[in-house]
């Protein structure tokens, strides 16, 4: 391999190792803003991450930057470079394009939009009124619909956005998809609602003191392999996961003294989102691969543990007797049957973060539906707030009564992020179709979980998943894991025989 090459790569992988290290910063400040800084220090914290980004962002599209790619992703460098190098460099190569073809002072511009947006937003919402936010929003739109002029494309204008969250996916792959996941979804809901039996959850409700459920929150976390030695859980108003790097992934939580099931679905939630980045493989530490591989696949493991460990019934047989310990004698006449119940209930509900794991990709397909409309041009945003309306009476068969609780109640189109919603259901079709390959390969899973070995389960994960980084793309991932592109099969059978037998249809 030519010298220079050589040089080139040497020189490539230091200057990848200063944006790395700029990011790392900056996200420390990020979370320490968020888990107790001084008031009176927020605005200049916010001003030096803004700085730091600024300075990430000059990095990542300069013209040395573009000189390294030049020279790597050439013939020569594709036969004889490492597969980190390359792979880094493409990442490097994707986020220098997207940022290079859109003229400065329009990025800029769109920048000081989305901050301005996220407040009109917040104002909106607490007024209930869609009209504040619209011009904001429609400018937004318009903004982005430039952005994709700008970008490489194929297909429906929309699967430029969806790229920027989810590598690869296309709406050609989501709408059937979709079609499915709803087609399959609404008519159990219906059968839940009309033949179901009751489920009593009012013992759910009683005080249940902070410091014991963060201890429980902590049993918990150790249970699932979470690494003390390479974290921490802190509490926060929303809660959040964030790796700093393999070595550091923090997690946090919210604590509700009448609902402990906030906190410790929340921390499982996040713990998972933790397993994925502290099982990275060291490798990739200091390129820009060590990271979840994409938003959907990252909650495809928060998912996992939330809904497909924490809310089995194997679990609790496990754990019920702990949660007991823990709590204030709330449990103490309930059956442990009753309770795996409580904690499955459906109910569909106006708000998504709210929703349960039934209903919860009904509310996803209703934001797909209308972005793919406004960026096809089919929907216009003045008419948001009555097509939202009119899908969740036909999807969850409830209406908003206004729309601080129905189209304003999300934060992402007011910070610009289009695309990103479909993430969420994507993650759960994911985990279940993951859950069905790992059932082949470990047919006493609910054994393993009734012993607390949930080790075994997450280095499947780390084989499969976690330890590429961002070395392969998300389907790739999920066509390596479970022998087949994405079939929202899995998740139809697995919710279907759950809940037919919760329900007791
Ligand atoms: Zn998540």
């Amino acid at each position: 391999m030519a010298e220079t090459l050589v040089q080139i790569e040497k020189d490539f992988l230091k200057y990848v190792e200063k944006i790395v290290a700029y990011n790392e910063a900056i996200a420390v400040m990020a979370w320490d803003l968020r888990t107790g800084a001084p008031k009176k220090g927020v605005e200049q914290r916010s001003k030096v991450i803004g700085l730091l980004s600024a300075e990430v962002f000059k990095l990542s599209t300069s013209s040395e930057m573009k000189y390294f790619l030049d020279a790597l992703l050439s013939e020569e460098g594709r036969k004889e470079l490492s597969e980190i190098t390359i792979k880094t460099a493409e990442d490097c190569k994707k986020n220098f394009d997207r940022m290079n073809k859109i003229p400065a002072e329009e990025y800029e511009e769109f920048v000081i939009l989305q901050s301005k947006s996220e407040s009109v937003w917040e104002d909106a919402k607490k007024k209930a009124e869609f009209s504040i936010f619209q011009p904001y929003l429609e400018k937004l739109v318009e903004k982005t619909n430039r952005f994709i002029k700008y970008w490489d494309w194929e297909g429906n204008p929309y699967n430029a956005l969806l790229d920027l969250y989810e590598p690869g996916m296309t709406v050609e792959v989501l709408n059937p998809v979709f079609n499915e996941v709803r087609k399959g979804i609404i008519p159990l809901l219906e059968k839940i609602e009309r033949h179901g039996k009751k489920v009593d959850t009012s013992f759910l409700f009683h005080p249940f003191p902070k410091e014991a459920q963060r201890e429980l929150c902590i049993e918990i976390l150790n249970q699932m392999g979470y690494d003390f030695e390479a974290g921490r859980l802190d509490e926060t108003v929303h809660p959040f996961e964030t790796a700093l790097n393999p070595g550091d992934v923090r997690v946090t939580t919210n604590y509700n003294i009448n609902d402990f099931r906030v906190a410790l679905f929340g921390t499982i939630h996040e713990g998972g989102h933790a397993l994925y980045e502290q099982n990275i493989s060291t490798d990739l530490v200091g390129t820009t691969l060590a990271g979840g591989a994409s938003m959907g696949i990252h909650e495809s493991q928060s998912l996992f543990n939330e809904n497909m460990i924490g809310r089995s019934r194997a679990f609790w047989k496990r754990n019920y007797s702990l949660l007991k310990q823990y709590s204030s004698g709330q449990f103490e006449h309930v059956d442990l049957e009753d309770f795996y119940r409580a904690i499955n209930e459906v109910k569909p509900s106006l708000i998504r973060i709210e929703a349960d794991e039934l209903t919860y990709p009904l509310h996803i397909i209703v934001r797909y539906e209308l972005e793919k409309g406004i960026f096809n041009e089919e929907i216009a945003v003045k008419d948001l707030p009555a097509i939202w309306n009119e899908k969740y009476k036909e999807y969850l068969g409830i209406t908003p009564d206004h729309d601080g609780v129905g189209v304003l109640q999300d934060i992402h189109w007011a910070g610009g992020s289009f695309g990103y919603f479909p993430s969420y259901a994507l993650g759960i079709i994911y985990a279940a179709q993951m859950r069905n390959a790992l059932l082949k390969e470990m047919p006493n899973f609910d054994e393993l979980i009734e012993k607390g070995e949930l080790n075994k389960i997450r280095q499947w994960f780390t084989e499969k998943v976690h330890r590429f980084g961002k070395l392969k793309k998300p389907l790739e991932i999920l066509h390596d894991a479970t022998g087949e592109g994405l079939n929202p099969k899995y998740l139809l059978t697995y919710l279907e025989e759950k809940y037919t037998e919760i329900y007791q249809l």
